[in-house]
């Protein structure tokens, strides 16, 4: 990348393409700005990541879309390959590169600071307006509620394994 000493600052927009490209099942919806301020210097460069935006997923409960709002930083700090054998490599967070992988190496980073950023739930907030659909629920309710109506022969079965445990 040809991009001299100093700081230097860009924004991206990872909308889309990005996602299909991450492999993220994403909605059409999602685009998180990423502004990044990159210091270079002689030996090694480092980048302040900004992200701001959001991602829109299947919720957990409903299977309808939920948008997930992800504001949040990240630091990361390259360190050219010839200067290796002076570096602790065993943080995640310090990279050591040629610089010719530079661009998929801040494509990988990107990718895994918004993976690690989604929560492992993903659900609709529990009030009326913005909740679940409330279509869906019914019908898991039903289901669950079936379920329990033929439960009963079953329930005796459980008991069984348990003592025979
Ligand atoms: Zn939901």
């Amino acid at each position: 990348m040809g991009v001299g000493i100093g700081k230097h600052s860009f924004s991206i927009v990872c909308d889309d393409t990005f996602f299909e490209l991450a492999g993220i099942e994403a909605g059409q919806e999602s685009q998180i700005l990423l502004d990044i301020e990159m210091h270079k210097k002689e030996t090694f460069i480092t980048f302040s990541f900004n992200f701001n935006g959001k991602i829109v997923l299947p919720c957990d409960r409903c299977l309808d879309p939920v948008d997930i709002l992800l504001t949040f930083k990240n630091e990361l700090m390259v360190q050219y390959s010839s200067m290796i054998q002076q570096l602790n490599t065993e943080d995640d967070d310090l990279w050591t590169i040629s610089e010719n992988e530079f661009e998929i190496d801040i494509f990988h980073f990107v990718y895994e600071s918004i993976l690690l950023a989604i929560p492992i739930k993903i659900a609709h907030p529990e009030d009326e307006k913005t909740g679940c659909n409330p279509e869906i629920i019914e019908k898991l309710k039903e289901i669950s509620l079936s379920e329990e109506a033929i439960d009963p022969r079953w329930e005796t079965l459980k008991n069984i394994n348990i003592e025979n445990n």
